[in-house]
């Protein structure tokens, strides 16, 4: 699989457009870089001549929801994507809604997000069983191992958590006859993950994890830490600080005119 970022901000698609007089993945699409192993995170501010095509190439998108929220990008157009064919899958890209790489809060994020797709209530919106999908099987080919995991069928690796749905499940107003994949959608959280199993080995037991030294790895790197930036970093973080305001003065306006038409519309000023 290529992994790359695509039109992450309103500014690379602008960019683009300067730059090679033609949107973005049209330009990419003439380096042969539209195709089924290629997998964008992000892919916030593409057109829908763009999608057209990406659905063709049947190419995987991954949609990091509060990333793109926490970086002010705006909202992956997941429903029309998906729409065309495009496989879409969930990342976390280190900045989940609680900033703890929580990727089952991270999957309840990124269903909700998407049933604003549209205030057509006639239109299904996302289903639980779509966003599992999405962390799941869409995963797994996003990350090259289509086939081999994303899936518990035989032939395919031994991947597998168990979820204690006791929290889940304990207050009162919850219909004992949940349907799981609902219930863990809705409420679960990471930390209901018991068992974790990788390619037939158990990993994490009881919550606890088999294979790695956590409090010790937590320690390393505390004091990791606690050495502060080296000079050559905090020289560099200086020139950062001293930059940004000259290169949003000059993006600024860049956007002007791109971003009038979106996909999904949330709200209106008349
Ligand atoms: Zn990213």
């Amino acid at each position: 699989m290529i992994h790359m970022h695509l039109l992450q901000s309103p500014v690379h698609k602008a960019w683009g457009r300067r730059r090679h007089k033609k949107p973005t993945v049209f330009w990419l699409d003439d380096l042969g870089l539209v195709a089924e192993d290629c997998a964008y995170g992000h892919a916030i501010h593409v057109t829908e001549p763009e999608i057209a095509l990406m659905g063709r190439r049947r190419v995987t998108v991954t949609s990091h929801p509060s990333c793109n929220f926490h970086m002010r990008n705006g909202i992956t157009p997941v429903m029309p994507l998906r729409a065309v064919g495009v496989n879409v899958a969930m990342g976390l890209d280190d900045k989940t809604i609680n900033d703890d790489e929580d990727a089952v809060m991270e999957l309840r994020m990124m269903h909700k997000v998407h049933r604003l797709d549209t205030y057509e209530l006639t239109n299904p919106p996302l289903g639980a069983y779509e966003a599992l999908e999405m962390a799941t099987v869409n995963g797994a080919k996003a990350a090259g191992f289509a086939g081999r995991t994303g899936a518990l069928l035989p032939g395919m690796k031994a991947d597998a958590i168990l979820v204690d749905l006791d929290r889940v499940a304990r207050d009162p107003w919850i219909d004992p006859k949940f349907d799981i994949a609902d219930a863990f959608v809705e409420r679960a959280m990471g930390s209901d993950v018991a068992t974790v199993v990788v390619g037939g080995k158990v990993v994490i037991e009881d919550r606890r994890p088999l294979t790695i030294d956590v409090d010790g790895l937590y320690r390393e790197i505390r004091a990791f830490c606690a050495k502060g930036l080296t000079p050559e970093q905090r020289a560099r973080a200086d020139l950062l600080a001293r930059v940004k305001p000259h290169a949003q003065t000059w993006y600024a306006g860049w956007h002007d005119g791109l971003v009038d038409r979106p996909f999904y519309r949330v709200n209106s000023r008349g």
